[in-house]
C-alpha cells in the first residue's frame, strides 16, 4: 500500500459489522454436522501421495494465569506433572500421524501455539521436538514460529528455540499502560517485554512479532497511541492489531472483565484509524486485516507480488496444502477437509488412549466451499480477484456464478472500496480496512445464517 491511508469515519460506521475472519471458510460454526471423525487417518494417508509441503500446527495450552480477555483454548496450570500427561498423549499422536506416512512431505511452516508454549520446562520443550522430529522433516526454507509470553519465558528457553530453528517469535504485549494490564489481569513491564525480544534478537532469530489488543477496559485514544509509540521503538518486524472480541458466552471468565471501562465505539474507531496512520508514519505496510509489517519483512514482499496466503495460523507466504494439527482443540486441513481435535483435556487424552488420534468433528468442503473458499482468501490475503484464474482452477464463468455478489458489491465499490472491473475485483487500499466486508457476500452460510434470522452478532467477531 502506497501513501498515507485516511480513513473516513462514516465508512467505518457504516461498515462496522460482525463477521468471520475466515482463517477458514466455512467457518468452524457452519461444518457439516455428518462428518465422520473416523475417517481421520485416512484423509492422512491420502494426504501422504502429495508432492506439496505440509504445514505443522502444535497446540501446547497450558498457562500460569488466565488473562481476562483471553478467547484462546487454555489450561491454566503450573503442575509439571499434569503438562507430562498431555505431552505423553501428543507423542503418541505424533506417533500416530507418522505412521500414516504424512512424514514423508516436507513441512514448511511448523508452528508452536497456545497457551503459552513457553510454559513448558526446557526438557518438555525438547520430549515436543523430538517428538515432531521422530515424525516429520522441516524443509530448508521452512518457516518455524513460536508463541511466547514474555512473563514466563526464559533466555535460555529463547536460546533453545534459535537452536532449535525457530525464526519467528510471536509475544503477547496488548497493552503497555498499567491500568488496561491492571483491568486485564496481565501485568507485564516493558523490561520483560523487550529482554526476551532482545534476547531472541542475540540468538538469531530474525523475526519478532508483536501483539496488540484495542478495545480494552482503561484504554483511551491517548494510551494506546503511547502504547503504539512505544511498540514502534521497539521495531518488530511485524505487528498484530487485534479488535478485543467480547464473547462472554463463549468465554465466562470475559464476563469479570469491566467492559463499561472499554473505549466507546466512536473511541475505537478513532483508535484504529490513528495506529494506522501511527504504524504507516513509521515505515510499516498495512497488510490487511489487523497486520501491518516492515517494508522489508516477507509478508509484505508477498503482499506486493500477490503471493499471500491464509490458514488457521493466519497470514503466511508459505504455500502448503495441507496442514497437520496435533493438540487438544487444534484444526487441520487435510485431503480437502478440515479436522479439530477434542476441545477438552479429558476427552483429547481419551481419544488419544484409546485409538491414536483425537478427532472429534471436521468438514469436508464440496466443491462449492472450495471456489468460495479460493474467492474469499483471494481477497483476504490479496486484495484482487482475477477472474480468469478463478475460471481457470474452477471450471465456471465468474460473472454468471457470481452475479448476485458483484451485484451486493456494488454499494462496496460506489464508496471507494473496491474497483469492478471486466477482469478482476480489486480492492483499493482504503478497501483493504473492509476486506471482511467485501468477502462476506461470497459466504454463503453467513448469508443461509442470516437469512434464518441466526444472530451473527453473537456469533462472530466485530470486523472494525
Ligand atoms: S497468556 Fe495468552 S493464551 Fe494464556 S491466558 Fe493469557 S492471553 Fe490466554
Amino acid at each position: 500500500m502506497s501513501g498515507a491511508l485516511h480513513v473516513p469515519r462514516e465508512l467505518l460506521e457504516k461498515y462496522a459489522t460482525s463477521a468471520p475472519r475466515y482463517t477458514s471458510y466455512p467457518t468452524a460454526v457452519d461444518w457439516s454436522k455428518d462428518f465422520d471423525p473416523l475417517r481421520y487417518p485416512e484423509l492422512l494417508e491420502r494426504a501422504s501421495h502429495s508432492p506439496e509441503a505440509l504445514s505443522v500446527y502444535v497446540h501446547l495450552p497450558f498457562c500460569a494465569e488466565l488473562c481476562l480477555f483471553c478467547g484462546c483454548n487454555v489450561i491454566i496450570s503450573r503442575s509439571r506433572s499434569r503438562m507430562d500427561t498431555y505431552l505423553d498423549a501428543l507423542e503418541n499422536e505424533f506417533a500416530f500421524v507418522a505412521a500414516r506416512g504424512v512424514g514423508g512431505r516436507k513441512v514448511r511452516q511448523y508452528h508452536w501455539g497456545g497457551g503459552t508454549p513457553t510454559q513448558l520446562s526446557l526438557a518438555q520443550m525438547e520430549r515436543v521436538q523430538n517428538a515432531f522430529n521422530r515424525a516429520f522433516t522441516l524443509a530448508d526454507d521452512a518457516e518455524v514460529a513460536v508463541e511466547v509470553d514474555p512473563r514466563v519465558t526464559t533466555t535460555d528457553q529463547v536460546k533453545w528455540l534459535a537452536e532449535n530453528r525457530f525464526n519467528r517469535v510471536s509475544l503477547g504485549v496488548q497493552d503497555f499502560e498499567p491500568a488496561v494490564q491492571q483491568a486485564i489481569k496481565r501485568v507485564q513491564s516493558e523490561e520483560q517485554t523487550r529482554k526476551i525480544i532482545d534476547a531472541a534478537r542475540a540468538a538469531g532469530i530474525p523475526s519478532i512479532n508483536v501483539d496488540l489488543i484495542y478495545g480494552l477496559p482503561e484504554q483511551t485514544i491517548d494510551s494506546f497511541a503511547r502504547t503504539i509509540e512505544r511498540v514502534i521503538a521497539i521495531r518488530p518486524e511485524r505487528i498484530a492489531l487485534f479488535h478485543y472480541a467480547h464473547v462472554p458466552w463463549m468465554k465466562k471468565h470475559q464476563n469479570v472483565l469491566e467492559t463499561d471501562r472499554a473505549p466507546s465505539s466512536a473511541d475505537k474507531l478513532t483508535i484504529f484509524t490513528r495506529a494506522v496512520e501511527q504504524f504507516q508514519a513509521a515505515g510499516y505496510v498495512y497488510i490487511g486485516l489487523d497486520h501491518f509489517a516492515l517494508p522489508t519483512d516477507e509478508l509484505a514482499l508477498a503482499l506486493k507480488e500477490r503471493k499471500l496466503q491464509r490458514n488457521f495460523m493466519g497470514y503466511t507466504t508459505r504455500r502448503g496444502g495441507d496442514m497437520v494439527s496435533l493438540g487438544v482443540s487444534s484444526i487441520g486441513d487435510v485431503s480437502g477437509a478440515f479436522v479439530q481435535n477434542a476441545p477438552v483435556e479429558a476427552e483429547y487424552l481419551r481419544l488419544i488412549k484409546e485409538r491414536g488420534f483425537a478427532t472429534h468433528r471436521g468438514h469436508e468442503l464440496s466443491a462449492e466451499d472450495a471456489l468460495r473458499r479460493d474467492v474469499i482468501v483471494g481477497l483476504m490475503c490479496n486484495g484482487v480477484l482475477l477472474k480468469s484464474e478463478i475460471e481457470a482452477r474452477h471450471g465456471i464463468v465468474f460473472d454468471t456464478t457470481f452475479a448476485a455478489e458483484l451485484t451486493a458489491l456494488e454499494p462496496l465499490a460506489g464508496d471507494g472500496l473496491l474497483k469492478l472491473d471486466p477482469d478482476a475485483v480489486r480492492l483499493t487500499d482504503l478497501g483493504q480496512v473492509f476486506m471482511r466486508n467485501a468477502a462476506l457476500p461470497f459466504d454463503r452460510y453467513f448469508a443461509a445464517r442470516a437469512a434464518r434470522g441466526g444472530d451473527t452478532g453473537r456469533t462472530f467477531s466485530k470486523t472494525l
